[in-house]
């Protein structure tokens, strides 16, 4: 989609070129785009053009001097983010093709996003990610499976927890959406087209990943993304590559320990958290969530009581800048015989720490080196948990302070407080 004007990058294209033409480190967007999608074998392109197009076509040509092959289409009137759609039919190859947003930079593994659209069967996958400011971003609610149910505008009063999880503006798409699109009118994507096949009931998934994903339509933004692209950031979050991640326990770590907790008036973040999770964010670490929550099994609370709190957990986070990238939970317990349980799940498992069946689950959802990643949390069996998964561990004096007493292990190091333990890691200093 490569028609955007750019209003607020004048200052760069000068009205002379369209927006996907703006220079990042010496190159348009648009080239950065092309030879992202030309390295994973995506070579069949369609521009989408219209203000200024004239520009873009006397830059690619055909594309073969790019290693790909571009066709043109020219809206004559704008249609909005969907309305073109309706114009590809002729000129698609394939059952499937993505749709790219001409103002987003990226670098992700596009074959693992295919595989999630085929996997659940999708008849539209939404590339989406958690960001540093989801309050005022328009959100996806999704269910367990991933499958959005709807979108949440920024508009809306938010008197619920949320979770932050936002649409980035990648697209893998069936291509018989294309049907679904009315001729010469202009339509929205999202309040339109995607919402309305929500309501047909037709499978639209969320792909959630922390690869790089980011819109550039402004000229900080710009200035931004050049330093992440000489720093090498952008290929490293590539999923194709080898990750690095702090792995959270919850309570004690992040929030403050309360005996248990399994009403969301009950949690409370520690005071250092948001700031703790903010570095993990920007240093090129996952943050990761593992935490046991017999809560369930104990018949405290139902397993929807527990998102919830994670959801609160997400909510508060998120207003101050800060960001997981998963969140985990074992909601089992094996010792059966208490009056209130749930038998359900009073199951032995693999993922109750210091098992690490959680660990596992991430390490495959997201290429992670475990000799490379932490785990950090306020027991024995979290430092446990770290030496069966064969990770580095930090103990916290919060919450336990590692008093429990379950094991006979040593951390690799002991910090006060979240905070200090991240940024312990981070520097480097243990
Ligand atoms: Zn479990």
């Amino acid at each position: 989609m490569a028609g955007g004007k750019g209003t607020r990058l004048r200052e760069i294209t000068n009205d002379e070129i369209p927006k996907p033409m703006a220079p990042i480190a010496g190159k348009p967007i648009l080239e950065w785009q092309i030879e992202q999608l030309r390295r994973q074998g995506v070579t069949n392109i369609i521009l989408i053009i219209g203000y200024l197009g004239n520009k873009i076509r006397e830059y690619f040509l055909d594309g073969k001097s790019f290693g790909v092959n571009i066709n043109y289409i020219e809206e004559d009137a704008p249609l909005g983010t969907a309305g073109a759609l309706s114009m590809l039919p002729p000129l698609l190859k394939e059952k499937e093709f993505f749709l790219i947003f001409g103002d987003v930079m990226f670098n992700i593994d596009m074959e693992r996003m295919y595989r999630f659209h085929r996997d659940k069967s999708a008849f539209a996958t939404l590339f989406a990610h958690p960001n540093g400011h989801p309050f005022d971003s328009d959100l996806l609610v999704c269910a367990k499976d991933n499958r959005v149910q709807r979108f949440d505008s920024k508009n809306n009063d938010r008197n619920y927890w949320y979770r932050n999880c936002v649409n980035a503006g990648i697209y893998l798409f069936d291509s018989d959406i294309c049907n679904y699109v009315p001729r010469n009118k202009k339509v929205d994507l999202e309040k339109e087209l995607l919402s309305g096949l929500i309501e047909k009931n037709k499978p639209v998934f969320a792909y959630e990943s922390p690869e790089y994903v980011k819109d550039v339509g402004t000229v900080d933004r710009i200035h931004l993304s050049e330093k992440e692209i000489q720093s090498g950031y952008l290929e490293k979050r590539n999923l194709k590559n080898k990750q690095k991640a702090i792995f959270l326990d919850r309570d004690g770590t992040i929030n403050i320990k309360n005996d248990l907790v399994y009403k969301e008036e009950q949690f409370e973040l520690e005071p250092c958290a948001a700031e703790a999770i903010r570095l993990i964010n920007q240093s090129g670490y996952l943050a990761i969530v593992i935490t046991n929550q017999p809560v369930v099994a104990r018949g405290l609370c139902e397993i929807e009581d527990v998102e919830n709190i994670h959801r609160k957990m997400e909510t508060l986070l998120g207003r101050e800048g800060a960001f997981l990238d998963a969140i985990y939970f074992c909601p089992h317990h094996p010792d059966k015989g208490y009056p209130e349980e749930n038998p359900l799940y009073k199951i032995p498992c693999e993922c109750r720490k210091p098992g690490t069946g959680m660990v596992k689950e991430a390490v495959a959802r997201f290429n992670i080196d475990l000799s490379e990643s932490w785990i950090v949390g306020d027991n024995t069996i979290d430092i446990q948990t770290g030496v069966n998964a064969g990770t580095h561990t930090v103990l916290l004096r919060t919450g336990d302070a590692g008093q429990d007493g379950k094991y006979e292990v040593k951390p690799d190091f002991v910090a006060d407080d979240l905070l200090a333990g991240i940024k312990t890691i981070i520097e480097g200093n243990f």
